[in-house]
């Protein structure tokens, strides 16, 4: 868990961000943790400036390279999906993008291990982490598909972009009863999916539509 820096931040005013998070309680969030982490963690520093002001409306919005920084709502709920009732360890992410969704786990979970294929968009969030003082956070240039191997097993792994069908690498690297939360599906259809994994395999749930960039492979450096 760590304390972000805000110092300097300069954010937007307070009503505006309580609005936020009153409508992701309307929409049905309910984990008090994570509501409050949305509302103080500054969304707007993850944009390019000319967007910075949409930074509190619950949308997708574009970072380069045909990426998006997911709508807040979605990242709210893959975040109380992969939380849960048990305080978790180690936390892996698939997708640095922005480093926002990143920053929200920084401070909800004791160490999160995130992965980006496109090395400029991980240099960014690598500095705005540095910014806010998460320290907790462990960055690597390299194609998630396969997770993060010597830093496993974790007991979270998220995924915010999506595979046609969950990989076998990110299930290997899960603890017992650990959770994976992530997209499935194709630019037509996709499911979040909560993927639990228990001693005798892995349950399955599906959980809502998605529409989630493609998880692709191979890196862009
Ligand atoms: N969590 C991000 C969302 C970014 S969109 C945020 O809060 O901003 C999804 C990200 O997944 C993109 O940055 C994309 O480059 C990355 N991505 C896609 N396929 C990947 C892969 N195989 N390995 C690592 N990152 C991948």
């Amino acid at each position: 868990m760590t304390k972000l820096n805000l110092a300097g931040i300069g954010m937007t005013s307070q009503r505006t961000r309580d609005r936020l998070v009153q409508r992701l309680c309307n929409q049905g969030i309910s984990n008090f943790e994570v509501l409050d982490v949305m509302r103080t963690t500054p969304r707007h520093i993850f944009l390019d400036e000319a967007l910075a002001h949409r930074a509190y409306e619950d949308d997708a919005l574009p970072i380069g390279f045909q990426q998006t920084l997911s709508q807040p709502y979605t990242v709210a709920r893959m975040t109380e999906l992969l939380l849960a009732d048990a305080p978790l360890k180690r936390v892996l992410e698939v997708g640095t993008g922005s480093g926002y969704q990143t920053t929200v786990l920084a401070q909800l979970v004791e160490r999160v291990y995130s992965v980006e294929r496109i090395k400029p968009l991980q240099e960014k969030a690598r500095q705005r982490l540095r910014t806010l003082g998460a320290r907790n956070v462990h960055l690597k240039h390299a194609d998630g598909g396969f997770g993060w191997p010597d830093k496993g097993p974790f007991d979270g792994i998220i995924s915010t972009a999506a595979p046609e069908r969950v990989p076998e690498e990110l299930i290997a690297q899960l603890a017992v009863g650990g959770r994976l939360v992530i997209p499935v599906g194709d630019h037509l259809k996709q499911q979040l999916m909560l993927v639990v994994k228990t001693e005798e395999g892995v349950t399955t749930t599906v959980v809502e539509p998605a529409f989630f960039v493609p998880l692709k492979s191979g890196v862009i450096s």
